[in-house]
């Protein structure tokens, strides 16, 4: 590095507030967290210009060896945040042939993802790495296994099958990386992640990381960790400040066309479409593919491959609209999603903050648009007590006026299309009884 960089402090907190930007060399806020040269080289290559404040919180604590409770979602640069400071502990340490660092992670998606972040950060580094994980054959990652890599990366059915065979040990991991641990409750495999918990030596570092912290998730932090640094990032706030969010009211029965209509005339280059039903998802893509939008669904009934497919002519352009349940989606690493619609508000004030992070990544910016009906209101204020704020009433994309009388109220007759015309504030909001709240359950 040409230019001198800041020590990590002795308290573990990030210096890159105090780094001038103007002098500084490339990666010279990466190397101040005590990052090594490969590792600071390969993210200059990478094009990153400073840490995420997930990275400067969590990169020093976990260097210096301490167990971590991070609470933060995709689209922060959490996955960094622990690949990097194992990247750097394995490359210090002696190879023993054996597994040394292990990733848990629920879905093939983000293992396939954090595998390619490994390749792309410890391009220098000459370590090995093997993904697993379930739906493909079995044999070749047998072989990989076989050549005995440094770190494995892995989501929890996989894994346990492999173990139950004979082709992974875990008995000389160092460092256990928990990766969306709530997600793996949501998607029922918690059992399994305390079986390959019950399977890791007493003595290691773990990193945990849960976008939420659900009662079953704290009380399984508290039993693995061991007094962990505890750091978060607040995605509301992150989400309030890049990505431009509006709302319409509309009648259930108006959604379609309004969304229809929403992609034909507004800018929309790449739309994720947030239904809370796999069967909605599916009804929405048909529906617009009968309209001459070229849309699929993605959601948790669909074959591995039917999502990857999907999802490749997403990244490439060739379908601009995605249609997705929450678990589907999340975690989904797509760049240049221009629009978040939330055809249904999430049951979860949490996954409107998750929905709405998929587009505005890495700081781009991006729109969320939602669609809320009568039924929803309740949803919509718990989503904006979260938030600390109201989302704004959609402006400019209002359908034609004919279709439009009403102004924003909670309790009246059946409205057609209901943007904004320009009310006072106390006449957007409404105050009243709360419309009956739907229950709260399983996202997709
Ligand atoms: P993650 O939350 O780990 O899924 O990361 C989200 C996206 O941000 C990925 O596309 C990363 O490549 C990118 N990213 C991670 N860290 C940085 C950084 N410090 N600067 C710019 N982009 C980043």
């Amino acid at each position: 590095m040409a230019a001198p960089v800041e020590a990590p402090r002795a308290d573990g907190s990030a210096p890159i507030a105090t780094v001038s930007m103007a002098s500084e060399a490339p990666g010279a806020a990466f190397a101040a967290l005590g990052l090594a040269t490969p590792l600071v080289r390969a993210l200059v290559k990478e094009g990153y210009e400073r840490p995420t404040p997930i990275q400067s919180q969590s990169i020093p604590e976990a260097l210096s060896g301490r167990d971590l409770l991070g609470c933060a979602q995709t689209g922060t640069g959490k996955t960094a945040a622990f690949v990097l400071p194992i990247l750097q502990r394995l490359s210090k340490t002696q190879r023993h042939g054996g597994i040394r660092a292990l990733v848990l992670t629920p879905t093939r998606e983000l293992a396939a993802q954090i595998g390619e972040r490994i390749t792309a950060y410890g391009r220098h580094l000459g370590l090995r790495h093997v993904v697993i994980y379930g739906g493909v054959g079995q044999r070749p990652q047998e072989e990989n296994l076989a050549k005995g890599p440094d770190l494995l990366v892995a989501t929890p059915g996989r894994l346990l099958d492999l173990m139950q065979q004979g082709f992974v040990r875990l008995d000389r991991v160092e460092v256990f990386v928990l990766d969306e641990a709530d997600r793996m409750l949501d998607m029922g495999f918690i059992h399994d992640v305390r079986r390959v918990v019950a399977a890791l030596p007493k003595q290691k570092q773990t990193l945990f990381f849960s976008a939420t912290m659900p009662r079953e998730i704290a009380a399984l932090a508290d039993n693995i960790l061991v007094d962990p640094a505890r750091v978060s990032v607040t995605p509301a706030r992150a989400a309030a400040d890049t990505i431009e969010q509006s709302i319409f009211f509309v009648e259930k029965a108006d959604k379609r066309a309004l969304l229809e209509r929403l992609l034909r005339t507004s800018s929309i280059e790449r739309a994720l479409v947030f239904t809370r039903t796999k069967h909605g998802a599916n009804r929405i893509s048909e529906q617009l593919v009968r309209a001459g939008i070229e849309a699929l669904a993605i959601h948790g009934n669909k074959s591995q491959g039917a999502r990857e497919r999907a999802l490749d002519r997403f990244r490439r352009g060739v379908t601009p609209v995605l249609v997705a349940t929450d678990i589907a989606a999340r975690g989904i690493d797509v760049e240049g999603v221009s629009h978040v619609i939330n055809y249904d508000l999430p049951n979860v004030p949490e996954s409107y903050v998750h929905r709405i992070g998929r587009t505005g990544r890495a700081g781009a910016t991006g729109s969320a648009i939602s669609f809320c009906d009568r039924e929803e209101r309740a949803l919509l204020s718990d989503i904006e007590k979260l938030l600390r704020r109201r989302i704004p009433v959609a402006e400019g994309q209002a359908p034609p006026v004919e279709e439009t009388p009403a102004p924003r109220a909670a309790a009246r007759p059946a409205s057609r299309l209901e943007p904004r015309r320009a009310a006072a504030p106390e006449q957007q909001r409404p105050r009243g009884p709360r419309p009956p709240r739907p229950p709260r359950g399983r996202r997709s």
